[in-house]
């Protein structure tokens, strides 16, 4: 090799170097840090197939050995790979082994059995957790810290709350900027939230979305959650209205999915839209349904456990 095309070639693998530190996700070059948010699964606070359920929708899954765990999301750096958990589901332990190490946090959405019972494995006897930091709001810390068995968890120190107001950001680590929203929901025992983590929204129970108001103002007949975010990780529980016979639908408030994309075909734009929170009764279960069908040709798609529904986009 010459002088000169050893030249070059120095020239050539340091000019690839930069290139590749330009690209790198480590933050460490100056562009931001990356993050990404994966689904841990996407069933109703119950689980698929649903205990007690012997009809086709879960005898097939039973069949097939197929199952899916509650809804519930990892938040991720990325670059340090330190992750919050977002609801703290009956499946907490698989979801987490599932990740490799322990969330840095988790975050409550609200009171019911599929959004923060798994506390229960933080516990003494569980891992004994130390300090584990737990986003609530103020009712929902009220609840844990006043009723056992959570109260023993609050006492013991196993988790250390911090609670979050309606509307007012906090910080997951350094970078990932949370804004909690106060969601219309059956509030037996506490209240519900939604989650904005930047442009991605994550509302796994709602009642109507007609009901939800945002920053004290209207949400003026739907239109402002679905042009107000580019990705949103929706209540997906009931497909239509025609899910349980027998039951009045009303007594189970939630958005169907029929309703949802009426909705978002008047929205001004388009975002990428996720269903979660499946029922056991939901034909979405069937990838070979007509509404599997009529969901992907909408554009939209059921976070399944394991997807990535989101990551930073690169400026
Ligand atoms: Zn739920
Ligand atoms: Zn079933
Ligand atoms: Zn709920």
């Amino acid at each position: 090799m010459s002088a000169i095309t050893r030249w070059m070639w120095v020239l050539g693998c340091a000019a690839l170097v930069a290139a590749c530190a330009t690209r790198s996700p480590a933050g460490g070059d100056g562009t931001r840090p990356v993050w990404r948010i994966v689904s841990l699964g996407c069933a109703q606070d119950a689980g698929y197939p649903h205990l007690g359920c012997f009809k086709p929708c879960c005898e097939r899954a039973r069949a097939d050995g197929r199952r899916e765990s509650v809804a519930a999301l990892a938040v991720e750096s990325v670059d340090s790979g330190d992750w919050w958990l977002v609801d703290a589901t009956p499946d907490l332990p698989a979801q987490i082994h599932g990740r490799g190490r322990l969330p840095k946090g988790i975050l409550l959405t609200h009171a019911h059995i599929g959004h923060y019972t798994g506390l229960m494995y933080l516990g003494r006897e569980g891992m004994g957790a130390r300090g584990m930091p737990v986003f609530a709001s103020r009712k929902m810390a009220r609840f844990l810290t006043d009723n056992a068995p959570w109260s023993q968890l609050v006492a013991l120190g196993n988790i250390r709350i911090t609670e979050f107001d309606d509307g007012v950001p906090f910080e997951l680590g350094s970078g990932m900027r949370v804004v909690p929203h106060a969601v219309p929901h059956r509030n037996e025992f506490a209240d519900t939230h939604a989650f904005a983590f930047e442009d991605v929204l994550y509302v796994p129970d709602i009642d109507r979305w007609e009901d939800w108001r945002t920053e004290g103002t209207s949400t003026g007949g739907m239109r402002r959650p679905f042009d107000a975010w580019k990705t949103l990780v929706v209540d997906g529980t009931f497909f239509d209205g025609g899910e349980l016979p027998g039951r009045n639908m009303k007594e189970i408030p939630h958005p169907t999915v029929v309703r949802t994309l009426e909705l978002l075909a008047d929205a001004r734009t388009t975002p990428t839209v996720w269903f979660t929170h499946l029922n056991h009764t939901n034909p979405l279960w069937d990838k070979g349904s007509s509404a599997s069908s009529r969901l992907a040709a909408e554009g939209c798609r059921v976070a399944y456990a394991g997807l990535e529904l989101w990551r930073t986009p690169h400026e």
